[in-house]
């Protein structure tokens, strides 16, 4: 288990606040004027590292700065202390990507770029009610929330609607709290988007499906504005719930394992649709940057046999195979349990994450926990049943296919032990 800390700890979030409508005009011409400057640096940056004769040179931030220094003179909008902060970015992200040159930044056409237009803290002062950046006073919807918020650097940026939003990173503190229960399993799934080990759903909302035929009207119609629009609000709604649910779960559990489902996989097959809306990605990485926010242990599973085994006696009775998918609920052929389908490999779920080793295989596994009794008994049968001139890479993999059953004929020595428990 990780220490846990008392006193309370701060992070970063992201504070996003609409701009009022007047200021639109005025920020997407600052906007054609960053991507001016971007790709200056773009184009300046390449024919630096590649020059027609001698050696070539990899040009940083501070470089492109006092290169275009000066250039904010032929701007009207932007100045001086925006073009360092494209240049910045600019430099990072050519370091990152590791490239000798990156995309255009398109101001017009059907190809347009996004506008963004970054500012430093100086820049942007709170003046009242408005906000004043560049000589220009900007409003804001829900302004009361810059009061106490102290921001470093930050940035307009508009989206795909052609609304614009003001984001900056604030710093807030949070008091990390004891969550009520120990350990938990999710089972990711297309019916419910999400199972728990203790029965609780979350009910796939078909946040898109339910728009779709509007959207297919507005596209049809030739509404295009309207069909972002609708898009845009299924996205939020997919947000809502799965930020509600991945709270809800960091505040009540301490470890909590994830099957490892790969939505990359599923997404290329005829289930695409149902995977994208399902938003499996995102609640994972809720669940990982909450939980280490605080101070949870949030796991990845092996997610093999799952839904096949049964979580009370570890036979491998339950459904399987794409034709079985409309099967919710199975009962044991062996010990006779009638299983929710997902619930079930949830329980599993959590019964592999108990048992670290001998699941996650050759990775170094975080074992932050002190290993239960029942774990220490897994370790010792694994051992046992693997031989002593096993390879390292050999070992992994048959551990793997070990794993589900050693989990379970444990349990069912000794069900109060680690058994899951049962409404
Ligand atoms: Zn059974």
């Amino acid at each position: 288990m990780k220490p846990m800390t008392t006193e309370a700890t701060t992070c970063i979030r992201t504070l996003r606040l609409k701009v009022k409508t007047e200021s639109y005009p005025w920020l997407n011409s600052a906007a054609v004027e960053v991507n001016q400057v971007w790709n200056w640096a773009n184009a300046t940056s390449a024919k630096a590292a590649r020059p027609f004769a001698g050696p070539g040179k990899w040009l940083t931030g501070f470089d492109l700065d006092k290169l275009s220094a000066g250039a904010s003179q032929c701007f009207e909008h932007i100045d001086s202390e925006t073009i360092q902060r494209v240049n910045a970015e600019f430099a990072t992200r050519r370091r990152q990507f590791k490239k000798l040159q990156l995309r255009w930044r398109v101001s017009r056409g059907s190809k347009r770029s996004l506008g963004w237009i970054p500012f430093k803290a100086v820049q942007l002062k709170r003046k009242g009610k408005s906000l004043r950046f560049a000589g220009k006073a900007i409003r804001v919807f829900e302004h009361a929330q810059l009061e106490a918020a102290k921001w470093k650097c930050g940035c307009f940026a508009e989206d795909s609607v052609g609304d614009w939003w003001l984001c900056i990173p604030v710093e807030r503190s949070l008091a990390p709290a004891m969550p009520k229960h120990q350990d938990v399993g999710l089972d990711l799934g297309l019916k419910d988007t999400v199972a728990t080990s203790d029965g609780q759903k979350l009910e796939a909302g078909h946040f898109y499906r339910d728009l779709e035929c509007k959207i297919a009207q507005a596209q049809r119609r030739g509404h295009r504005r309207q069909a972002k629009r609708l898009h845009r609000t299924a996205a939020r709604r997919r947000q809502d719930v799965l930020h509600k649910f991945s709270t809800q779960i960091i505040s009540r559990y301490q470890n909590i394992f994830v099957g490892d489902v790969s939505s990359a996989k599923l997404v290329k097959t005829r289930m695409a649709k149902s995977v994208l809306d399902a938003g499996w990605g995102m609640l994972k990485t809720q669940l990982q940057y909450k939980g280490q926010q605080a101070g949870r242990s949030v796991r990845i599973v092996e997610e093999r046999n799952t839904t096949r085994a049964c979580s009370s006696c570890g036979a491998l009775t339950g459904p399987t195979g794409l034709d079985m998918l409309d099967v919710r609920t199975w009962k044991c052929r062996e010990c006779g349990d009638i299983h929710d389908r997902d619930v079930n490999a949830a329980r599993n779920i959590l019964s592999a994450g108990r048992c670290p080793p001998s699941v996650s295989g050759n990775e170094p596994s975080p074992s932050s926990a002190p290993p239960s009794p029942a774990s220490r008994r897994c370790e010792a049968k694994d051992q046992r049943a693997d031989g002593s001139g096993m390879s390292t890479g050999h070992r992994g993999y048959r551990d793997r296919h070990h794993a589900i059953h050693t989990v379970h004929s444990m349990e069912s020595q000794d069900p109060s032990d680690s058994a899951p428990a049962r409404p």
